[in-house]
């Protein structure tokens, strides 16, 4: 599933080519994926022009000239195509934007799960989602405050959206990691000093996989390198990028987890060395 350094890359490829477009018509074949109904987002859209594109934890916004918005969650499989791009028609298309321009913009969905969302109220439609991980508000405090409040599991409690907005399993674990702590650790018994290294870690992991366009890890989100810089992820069996140590895989809150035993175990602190700093001038 796309997550966020995948969406934030596709607002910035697809933003160039829909701000200032004008929709001439929306068309779905499944309207089952259509919120609140396809008639009435079809009559919401139409002769509205795209004012701008942004991103909401894993939500893709369309800012609408008429002060309402169009959210789109890619889900498991959900992805954008530009008819220009693709002499061929594309698989899987479950809805088609066709602009003034007479350009189109499919959105396809191999498992139908994705979801496309209009709203004339853009704070309660997104009111369910946590901080943005990568936004000044999410600060170091912060996160220690989240975790304070919870006792949860790291693993689902990072997971959930309402939490933290547009992680999901790849950057949870790679954060974990860096982190150097277990998936299983319950959230309040993590010390302050742990806390601002998996706040640095979240914010680090995401900026480096956004500079390498995202994880491709299948055919449903192409173009991206970050998985030739996951550390844990997808990589059970091979060594510890940073101790040689096999990665695991496991299951923590029905979730395919993966970690370095020796980097991030179970119940202890990691033990950092330190080497003592010297006062001598
Ligand atoms: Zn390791």
């Amino acid at each position: 599933m796309p997550e966020l350094p995948e969406v934030e890359t596709i607002v910035r490829n697809f933003r160039p080519r829909l701000v200032g477009q004008r929709i001439a018509s929306f068309n779905t074949s499944w309207p089952k994926s259509i919120t609140p109904s396809f008639p009435r987002v079809r009559s919401a859209l139409t002769d509205r022009s795209i004012t701008a594109l942004t991103r909401r934890g894993k939500f893709i916004v369309l800012h609408l000239n008429d002060a309402s918005w169009l959210l789109v969650h890619l889900r498991m499989s959900g992805r954008f195509e530009w008819a220009a791009d693709a002499p061929r028609r594309p698989n899987h298309i479950r809805s088609t934007w066709r602009f003034t321009t007479g350009e189109k913009l499919y959105f396809c969905d191999a498992r139908k799960f994705g979801r496309i969302t209009h709203t004339h109220d853009l704070a309660i439609a997104t009111a369910d989602l946590g901080p943005e991980p990568l936004a000044r508000n999410f600060t170091p405090t912060a996160l220690r405050t989240i975790l304070k409040q919870r006792r949860r599991q790291l693993k689902p409690l990072l997971l959930d959206q309402s939490v933290i907005a547009g992680l999901g399993n790849i950057y949870t674990d790679e954060a974990l990691h860096r982190a150097g702590l277990h998936p299983a650790t319950t959230s309040d018994r993590v010390s302050a000093t742990q806390s601002e290294r998996l706040h640095e870690s979240i914010r680090s992991v995401l900026r480096l996989a956004i500079r390498n366009h995202g994880t491709s890890i299948d055919w449903i989100y192409p173009g991206g390198w970050m998985q030739k810089r996951l550390r844990v992820y997808g990589r059970t069996n091979e060594p510890c990028r940073t101790c040689g140590t096999p990665i695991k895989s496991l299951r923590i809150a029905q979730r395919g987890t993966h970690i370095c035993p020796k980097c991030q175990p179970k119940n202890g602190h990691k033990r950092t060395r330190r080497r003592k700093r010297s006062t001598k001038g």
